[in-house]
């Protein structure tokens, strides 16, 4: 790898995360245990939730909040069509319908009229994704949750960090759900974690983290057919690690972030991402839309020949097979996400990045859509 490559993500550990998790070896305790607990105590005081439940991934963190709130055969889950799949898996892992709702270009999140639209007498759910760490716009999304008596799950995979009108992404709903791969703002290699102020939710997600076990007297009875669903001391030590950098994190990406947009606004067909006066932005990606008629794979290939890294935004659901042939979607059913799926571009951005090399992405964006 010469080394003037920039990746498009790189985690950023050190001899803290080193030290942490050589405790744990250390200790003994390897499976769930007390840093999994001083993980959850952080997560939960960083977003000022009451109980903060970690999970082996947020995929797994919002599987177990669907089961701890009943989702299940012939209800109907509301999710955006422009997510990652994991959002609308975990709803047909359940038995329950993922019901696709198209999105605004601007933000790349829920369209709140497209939702409203969408809500049938079998809707029980609603899944708001905060996108590569920008907060939906919320309020109009859970006025339509109070009118139909739905609950609120937040896929905030990306969003440890960011704020919906100076409140933390992730505690509006019911449970808000963490995702701490190394794409993420931090990551444990491997995690998640869901966040409640409700106690008996809270109750019920352990619940069926661990087996669906109630221990008394030294033995376990078993209440719930649950999973295994846990977070390992070995990964939280991780965690723990890397919440003492969260706000460096938080600062790098969005002074990064910031210079990035500076530049780009002065290249022709490329539309920064925007930052709302009612968010603040974690920037787990940095992702910018081209101008129709601008080739985004072509941008990407242009890139790559600097040996910079960038990618897609993410998927339309509706076009992947899965959800085309379960549910018989096609092309053109949820215009916004179908063109934001064609012309997002994710651009290298990660904490430890250099100005200089903000600058060269920067650059190389303005050489290949001006070639
Ligand atoms: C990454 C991501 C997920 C999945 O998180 P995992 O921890 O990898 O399971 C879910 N939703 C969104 C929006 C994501 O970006």
């Amino acid at each position: 790898m010469p080394a003037d490559r920039i990746p498009l993500a790189s985690p950023w550990t050190g001899d803290d995360e080193l030290d942490e998790v050589a405790g744990v070896l250390k200790s003994g305790h390897l499976s769930q245990g007390p840093k999994v607990a001083e993980f959850e105590a952080l997560v939960a005081e960083a977003t000022g939730s009451r109980h903060a439940v970690a999970a082996s991934s947020c995929t797994t963190a919002m599987h177990l909040a669907l089961v701890a709130l009943g989702i299940g055969p012939g209800d109907e889950v509301l999710v955006p069509d422009f997510t990652f799949p994991a959002t609308a898996n975990v709803v047909v892992q359940q038995g329950a319908v993922p019901v696709l709702v198209d999105v605004e270009p601007a933000t790349y999140n829920l369209d709140p009229v497209d939702l409203a639209r969408r809500v049938t007498a079998r809707t029980r759910a609603v899944m708001p994704v905060h996108l590569f760490g920008l907060s939906a716009d919320l309020d109009p999304c859970l006025e339509v949750a109070r009118e139909h008596g739905l609950a609120v799950i937040e896929d905030a995979a990306c969003a440890l960090g960011a704020t919906y009108k100076g409140r933390p992404c992730g505690t509006f709903g019911d449970v808000g759900c963490f995702s701490f791969h190394p794409r993420k703002v931090i990551t444990t290699g491997e995690g998640g974690m869901v966040v409640t102020d409700d106690p008996a939710l809270a109750e019920r997600l352990r619940l069926f983290l661990s087996h669906g076990g109630v221990r008394a007297g030294g033995r376990f009875t078993f209440e719930e057919a649950g999973f295994n669903y846990r977070l390992s001391d070995v990964h939280a030590a991780l965690g723990v690690a890397q919440m003492r950098r969260l706000p460096e994190i938080l600062a790098r990406r969005r002074a990064l972030a910031a210079r990035m947009t500076e530049l780009l606004a002065e290249v022709p067909g490329v539309n920064p991402p925007v930052e709302p006066p009612w968010a603040v932005h974690a920037f787990q990606a940095y992702v910018a839309t081209l101008d129709e008629g601008i080739d985004r794979d072509g941008v990407v290939a242009a890139l790559r020949a600097e040996g910079i890294e960038s990618t897609i935004g993410t998927y339309a659901l509706s076009a992947q097979p899965f959800f085309a042939r379960a549910y018989g979607y096609s092309e053109g059913r949820l215009p916004c996400s179908a063109a934001t799926a064609r012309q997002s571009l994710a651009l290298p951005m990660f904490p430890q990045m250099s100005e200089d090399q903000v600058d060269r992405v920067a650059d190389a964006v303005l050489a290949a859509v001006t070639r």
